[in-house]
């Protein structure tokens, strides 16, 4: 039981055939001290009471290749009592381990997958379960449907890439997000919906890597019901796992950035991974009370978010802001946002936003070197 019904040095099921796929047992019970004292016994000249060798904490379960190489007699300077010890204690333990993530630590896995300048990354289901088997999650990929699981593809998609000049961009723009929005639509209604409603979806998890106005819109369309942990793909590390994990945090900050009352419309400027100048907010939104986020007591970079403990910070500090804004500019009815932040944040954002409470956002993205909007979250001021 302690070994999982697995081999400890193979890992490999030994209660079913491969072949037959019959219910079968196929463990052998290896000693690490040999059972007889003599010298023919493998590793049997080793000081153990023979009244211990037949005991649990002398056997070890392996599958039959591996208990005859560990006793071969020409292998036994390798598989010493030591280290049989060690790798029976490691693979018990982890068994233990991942035996114990209870029903509880399930979380249902949403990858979306678009290019961004043209390049892609690495986001295989392999790839984000390892990143929620470090966080003591196991994976569920809901896939009654397909292979796949929640998996929002975006690559083929006509219009992925942006073109150079500012007012074609726009426009593919426009049509591209037209397209993809029905996809994530699609994707997360017939396939994630069903999982939370039906109660297998206790918790999510989002990986997403794309264009940033449809990861605050993925963000915004995920329940709110349902606890949800975004995870962030770091360049430095090419991984998506948190390379900081020491809880420390960068604090985030929202203050008002140009202090004229507030009328039907407002921007806020995010800046997170880059920052965005004055002289960047496109001419038409000048005039607006604006509103600015950004890091406390350190620069802004692509790589400000390394720590889950820094985007929490993060999602605080939105929360706080749109309190803000609504207690202080209660007429605001659609916000132009422009965010210069990391996938994580961009997702994080969509999430701060509340259909019923909040208003329209007009998501703005920089293409051909200037600000222009490309999406909206939210329902229209009309
Ligand atoms: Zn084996």
């Amino acid at each position: 039981m302690r070994s999982g019904g697995r081999c400890v040095l193979c890992n490999a099921y030994l209660l079913e055939g491969a072949l037959s796929a019959r219910t079968l047992n196929l463990g052998e019970l290896a000693h690490i001290v040999g059972q007889g004292v003599g010298a023919r016994s493998p590793r049997g000249e080793y000081p153990l009471d023979p009244g211990l060798r037949d005991g649990a904490d002398n056997l070890m379960l392996l599958c039959e290749r591996h208990h005859g190489e560990v006793d071969a007699q020409r292998a036994l300077d390798v598989f010493t009592v030591e280290q049989l010890r060690r790798l029976k204690r490691e693979h018990e333990d982890r068994i233990r381990h991942v035996t114990g993530l209870g029903p509880e630590r399930a979380t249902a896995v949403v990858r979306m997958l678009g290019s961004v300048h043209g390049r892609a990354v690495e986001l295989s289901r392999e790839t984000a379960a390892e990143a929620v088997t470090a966080q003591r999650r196991f994976p569920l990929f809901l896939e009654s449907y397909d292979r796949h699981g929640v998996e929002i593809d975006l690559r083929q998609l006509p219009g992925e890439r942006p073109v150079e000049d500012v007012v074609s961009a726009a426009a593919g723009s426009r049509a591209y997000y037209g397209h993809a929005v029905r996809v994530i639509d699609e994707v997360l209604e017939h396939r994630l919906r069903a999982g939370v409603e039906r109660g297998a979806v206790q918790h999510v998890s989002v990986f997403g890597f794309a264009r940033l106005p449809l990861l605050v819109y993925l963000g915004a369309r995920l329940d709110d019901t349902v606890p949800t942990e975004v995870f962030q793909r770091h360049r430095a590390e090419e991984s998506w796992r948190w390379p900081d994990e020491s809880g420390v945090s960068t604090r985030f900050e929202a203050r008002v950035d140009q202090d004229v009352p507030a009328g039907d419309e407002a921007v806020v400027v995010v800046n997170v991974s880059g920052a965005i100048g004055r002289d960047e907010v496109p001419g038409e939104l000048s005039m607006l009370r604006r509103y600015v986020i950004s890091p406390v007591g350190v620069a802004t970079g692509p790589d400000i978010l390394c720590s889950r403990a820094s985007l929490g910070c993060f999602e605080d500090t939105l929360r706080g802001f749109l309190a803000l804004l609504e207690a202080e500019a209660k007429t605001v009815r659609r916000l132009h946002v422009l965010p210069a932040v990391p996938m994580s944040a961009a997702v994080a954002l969509g999430r701060a936003h509340h259909f019923q409470v909040h208003p329209q956002w007009v998501i703005y993205e920089r293409l051909a070197g200037s600000y222009v909007p490309t999406l909206e979250v939210g329902r229209s001021a009309g």
